[in-house]
């Protein structure tokens, strides 16, 4: 097969990775930096370019869209998709997962375990929206954060005041959320290709710090996951309509309660923790499924 990775840096580890494993089962893989990938909209022809070469025959895209780039990586993502190229994820689907209130919405509609989560874009009912989640201590998260920036723990209703005003002060989006103790400063990354859970990891945030994020300190370690939390992970992957993601699951009291469903999870810290080779297992789900015209998106082929 003749695969693109659309990816921003091919020195990256996850796009290194996803490049070998293709190219060891025998597969044509190219890097394309999609930010430099232009597009012509035609109904009957729809066309990329790159540097001045069309880009075609391509069975299948591999979507490495980081945040910062989801509005124009989508769009190409979707032009490869009305050429009828198999998209590993959709493009709807990772515009779904990236709004975190739509994916909220969409999780809790379908009776997925959450976190109680508020958000708002006035001051004025601050007071309230603390209320409603449950009060203090709660977490504030801005909408825009990564790798647990902009994640803060408001520990009294008077901190928790304070820092919500001065992010909406800033015209910044927050989302509240009832703050779960009892998880330890720990979360679990399942990692899902297709229908399966295909690794977890435990990740533990430093002594003192509630936030497990590897970029802050924290470390991971191989967990087993019971099979509530097997099965939340891939209800909701398959709720933003996902083929691979890594969903961030605490560990509540009352179940498994989803954080985030990340549409480009990295490979590093996984294949580390867990020694397996999920590169390898996110090509075969593609031999398997991928087929010409094979998307929602449908083009003028
Ligand atoms: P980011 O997407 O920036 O990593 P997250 O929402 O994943 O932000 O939060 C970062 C970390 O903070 C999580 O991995 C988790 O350990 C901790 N955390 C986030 N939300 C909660 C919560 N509601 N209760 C307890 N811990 C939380």
């Amino acid at each position: 097969m003749k695969i693109a990775v659309l990816s921003r840096n091919k020195n990256l580890y996850s796009t290194k990775r996803l490049v070998e494993a293709a190219q060891n089962r025998g597969h044509e893989v190219r890097v394309l930096d999609v930010l430099h990938c232009y597009m012509n909209i035609t109904s009957k022809k729809p066309e990329i370019h790159l540097k001045g070469e069309v880009l075609e025959g391509f069975d299948a895209v591999i979507p490495r869209i980081g945040a910062s780039v989801t509005f124009y990586g989508t769009a190409v993502l979707r032009q490869f998709e009305m050429m009828g190229t198999y998209p590993l994820n959709e493009s709807v689907a990772i515009s779904r997962s990236r709004d975190k209130l739509r994916a909220c919405q969409l999780l809790s509609r379908k009776g997925i375990g959450l976190p109680i989560t508020g958000f708002a874009n006035k001051p004025d009912d601050i007071q309230d929206l603390i209320k409603m989640v449950g009060g203090a201590p709660l977490v504030i998260k801005l909408l825009s954060g990564t790798q647990g920036i902009g994640v803060v723990l408001a520990e009294t209703k008077k901190a928790a005041e304070s820092v919500i005003e001065a992010f909406l002060g800033l015209n910044a989006s927050v989302l509240v959320q009832e703050f779960i103790k009892e998880a330890g400063g720990a979360d679990i990354r399942c990692f899902v290709v297709g229908e399966r859970v295909v690794a977890a990891m435990k990740r533990q945030g430093q002594e003192g710090e509630f936030r497990s994020n590897i970029h802050r300190g924290g470390t991971a370690e191989i967990v087993k996951l019971t099979t509530e939390e097997r099965k939340t992970a891939l209800r909701a992957a398959n709720t933003m309509g996902l083929n691979v993601c890594g969903v961030d699951i605490l560990r509540a009291d009352r179940g498994p309660v989803v954080m985030e469903v990340n549409s480009s999870p990295g490979l590093e810290g996984i294949e580390a923790a867990t020694g397996k080779d999920i590169a390898g297992s996110i090509i075969q789900f593609i031999e398997k499924n991928a087929k010409q015209g094979k998307t929602r998106t449908k083009g003028g082929q």
